[in-house]
């Protein structure tokens, strides 16, 4: 599986490091709902398909990365900077 990393192009996925599910909406810190907590820090959704993920490319540029991945072919779609803009993309 190769990603393509906006800063250093396509480089194969043994360079990154998986972090997880990017969609997952942290509660505000004002938030004292256990349940609100305990889905934030426990409960994962099992997708099949489409995902954003979080992805470090630690042996490369060392930038986060949201990387759209279909999860059940692993078919690569946008790949964004974590901290930029949903509009600032590259595709696979
Ligand atoms: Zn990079």
């Amino acid at each position: 599986m190769r990603i393509n990393c906006p800063h250093c192009g396509p480089r194969d996925s043994a360079e990154y490091t998986y972090y997880g599910d990017a969609s997952r909406v942290r509660p505000s810190l004002t938030d004292t709902g256990v349940e609100h907590w305990h889905a934030y820090v426990h409960e994962r959704n099992n997708v099949k398909g489409p995902m954003q993920e979080f992805w470090h490319h630690l042996h490369g540029c060392r930038q986060w990365l949201v990387v759209t991945r279909n999860t059940a072919t692993h078919e690569i779609g946008a790949v964004r900077f974590a901290k930029s803009p949903v509009s600032d993309t590259a595709g696979a």
